[in-house]
């Protein structure tokens, strides 16, 4: 067994040496941040019912689908603040060492940490699309007072655009997201244990590409004996801050 001080230089070597590192990240990076993980004991669809998000039951009962959208995705998310691992994983990006973060959070916290390559794999909490005229709002234009919220245009109902349970992921972003897995040459695990489907897909198809993985993760994943080179066991704050300090 190898000392985590090894294993964080070895990977360190890697990312310095690739030409194309995609950063692929959940939910466990943001627990941090003081966002619980959704699922499992404690986590937040313990607390509040996911079936008020199923995609069917949006459209025919907005009012109540609403309610608990804003009191989660919005009071409670807009408060949290990005941690040290994601200002890390911004600060390889801007030093060249990651080229691209695919994120299945959609709590905007890549962005706040100044991450520009993002791609938001189950969307964003950031911006609002009619369900009537299909135009898009940024979340600053509209007022959450009155529920459901209605179309400055058309009065429609308005839609958060992070994908509901029953929605397909967007075509862009997933096709995106696979194109990003194939060129990689390296790709970097951060807080997923991958199991959440199609997204859990995505590192075996970077894998099945000749890319190396290396995994940071709390314990071992669903990914860990089956495609990681190395895991890097810990904190994701405590990892990737020493790993940037590594990349020089
Ligand atoms: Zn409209």
């Amino acid at each position: 067994m190898e000392m985590a001080g090894e294993n964080i230089t070895k990977a360190a070597d890697i990312i310095k040496n690739s030409r194309y590192t995609v950063v692929f990240t959940g939910a466990g990076i943001s627990v941090e941040s003081g966002i619980p993980p959704f699922r499992g004991p404690g986590g937040l669809w313990s607390k509040y019912d996911p079936a008020l998000i199923e995609i069917n039951y949006f459209y025919n009962n907005p009012k109540s689908s609403w309610e608990m959208i804003k009191k989660l995705f919005y009071i409670f998310l807009e408060k949290a603040k990005p941690n040290a691992a994601h200002y890390a994983i911004a600060d390889l990006e801007k030093k060249g060492y990651a080229q691209s973060i695919i994120t299945q959070n959609i709590d905007n916290l890549h962005q706040a940490a100044g991450s520009n390559n993002v791609y938001e794999y189950h969307g964003t909490t950031k911006k609002l699309r009619c369900i009537g005229c299909l135009k898009e709002f940024s979340r600053e234009e509209i007022n959450l007072e009155e529920l459901p919220p209605k179309c400055p245009l058309c009065k429609g109902v308005l839609k958060p655009e992070f994908v509901f349970f029953g929605e397909p992921i967007p075509h862009e972003v997933n096709r995106i997201s696979f194109d990003e897995a194939r060129k990689a040459e390296v790709m970097l695990i951060v807080g997923t244990t991958g199991e959440i489907m199609p997204a859990s897909l995505i590192p075996y198809t970077a894998k099945d590409s000749g890319c190396e993985i290396i995994e940071v993760n709390i314990s071992k994943s669903s990914y860990t004996d089956k495609i990681t080179d190395i895991l890097l066991p810990g904190r994701a704050s405590e990892i990737l801050a020493e790993l940037a300090d590594n990349i020089k």
